[in-house]
């Protein structure tokens, strides 16, 4: 057996069937160099990011491992059973359990949970030459080693993805976090950050933290911060977490004298009820507070907001574009509400009979009608009815997107920001104008790809905890 292994980060496939070979701006991973960082030096290794390269179909690897988000999955499967056909070896992860445990397993060699480290894999491969290899691998959250940043420099990416923990703290109850780390997060040791970012700032580019919520740990963020700031490490960068940083001035000063450029904050609605039924543990009344904190301490915004949730109404979409304007927010961002499925509300509204549309099959096999920002109403809001939020969301997401408005987000002094905020806001332009051109159509003209040769799933979900 040739000890080479070859991994894989899939592509999705576009209404018409091709292959999408751009990567989305909200699409990054930092898999890839977590798993090429993890392969055994007496292993040889060659990566794909099918989103800008051909995969090798005639790779002379025995192993090949494919790591695939969610939306991936039916490109993931027509890999994987391509290589299967060759008499290949597949190891396959997906970021959500269920895909892995419903879809995959039957498919592949082997599914993993979690995140490899160096000797989780060495045992994966050991197995793989003993013969002796297991139907699911559980490889946990220890992520205390450098990654290999060396599969990403090549790429043309805008911006590179880097990682301090996993998890969060907090347990909103339509996230993906909680199922699997409820409230825990596992923070990775600085000296390994410090050195990813090292890597990272050869190549000159912007980083984004991908962290669920980097406000985890206020004492940590201040030792990296500083540790930034004393090894002079020359970046700009960018990260998501909680709105109530913008009350926690020191750490935002030092945020800024880190590099950091930009916060992405999951603000969700503006409306505390709403809040509450997601336990989601912020407070509308400070918002505004706290986002001019954060800009005045130098440091742009993205925000996110959801509608549909059940104390919206009709007034909702024009007290959001407020937000919007009033808090000069550079990136902002809206979609329709979608908890993940498998979570407790997405659990709730299943047992409350309030689904409209079969949302697990569309989150799962139909990545070209459940985008982001997803655009259907799936589930019914007590204030508004599906047709009212889905056209109350496109006129808000037309609005936000106008030219007249971008122009005015990216008079920012840092021009490599400015460039990124223009990135952001074009690729939502036009989202929302492919968004307005599929609603004149008949839904029977928004093709979906579906392989004829799967069975539907079950429409029941599960997480499993790892
Ligand atoms: S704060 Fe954000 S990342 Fe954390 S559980 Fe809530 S939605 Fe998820």
């Amino acid at each position: 057996m040739k000890k080479k292994v070859y991994i894989i980060q899939p592509t999705y496939h576009l209404k018409d069937g091709k292959l999408s070979k751009e990567l989305p701006l909200f699409n990054y991973s930092y898999n890839l160099p977590i798993i090429s960082a993890v392969i055994p030096e007496e292993w040889k290794k060659e990566t794909c990011l099918e989103y800008t390269e051909e995969v090798n179909f005639d790779t002379d690897a025995s192993v090949i491992i494919l790591t695939s988000p969610g939306y991936d999955i039916v490109r993931s499967l027509e890999i994987i059973e391509y290589f299967k056909w060759k008499e290949k070896i597949v190891l396959v992860g997906a970021h959500l359990d269920q895909f892995s445990d419903k879809i995959l397993k039957n498919v592949c060699d082997a599914v993993f949970y979690g995140y490899p480290n160096p000797a989780k894999m060495k045992q994966f491969l050991d197995d793989v030459e003993a013969g002796t290899i297991k139907k699911e691998y559980h490889f946990g959250s220890n992520l205390n080693f450098p990654f290999d940043y060396s599969v990403l420099k090549k790429q043309k990416m805008p911006f590179l993805p880097v990682i301090t923990s996993i998890g969060c703290r907090n347990e909103c109850t339509y996230c993906c976090n909680p199922p699997f780390y409820n409230g825990h997060y596992y923070l990775r040791k600085i000296e390994y950050v410090i050195s990813d970012l090292k890597e990272a700032a050869i190549t000159k580019k912007p980083l984004a933290f991908l962290d669920a919520n980097l406000y985890n740990n206020r004492e940590y963020l201040i030792m990296l911060c500083r540790q930034i700031v004393y090894e002079k490490i020359d970046i700009i960068w960018g990260a998501q977490c909680t709105v109530n940083i913008g009350d926690d001035e020191e750490v935002l000063n030092l945020l800024y004298e880190a590099g950091c450029r930009m916060l992405f904050l999951v603000l969700e609605t503006l409306n505390n009820k709403n809040l509450l039924q997601l336990n989601k543990p912020m407070n509308i009344d400070y918002y505004h507070r706290q986002v001019k904190g954060i800009h005045n301490a130098g440091i742009h915004i993205g925000a996110f907001f959801m509608l549909g949730l059940d104390e919206d109404d009709e007034f909702t979409f024009d007290n959001v574009y407020s937000f919007f304007q009033e808090n000069k927010i550079e990136v902002p961002y809206v979609h329709i509400f979608f908890p993940t499925p498998g979570t407790a509300t997405a659990e709730g509204l299943k047992s409350d009979g309030k689904i409209l549309e079969n949302y697990f099959d569309d989150h799962v096999f139909r990545q070209t009608k459940f985008s982001a920002p997803c655009s259907i109403a799936y589930f019914k809001s007590a204030g508004l009815s599906k047709a009212e939020l889905e056209a109350g969301f496109v006129n808000l997401f037309t609005k936000i997107t106008s030219l007249k408005n971008i122009i005015r987000r990216v008079l920012v002094p840092d021009i490599r920001i400015a460039a990124l905020i223009l990135k952001m806001n074009m690729e939502a332009r036009k989202k929302a104008k492919s968004m307005r051109k599929n609603k004149l159509k008949p839904e029977s003209n928004v093709i979906s790809y579906i392989p004829s040769r799967l069975n539907k799933v079950e429409n029941t979900t599960y997480i499993r905890n790892y």
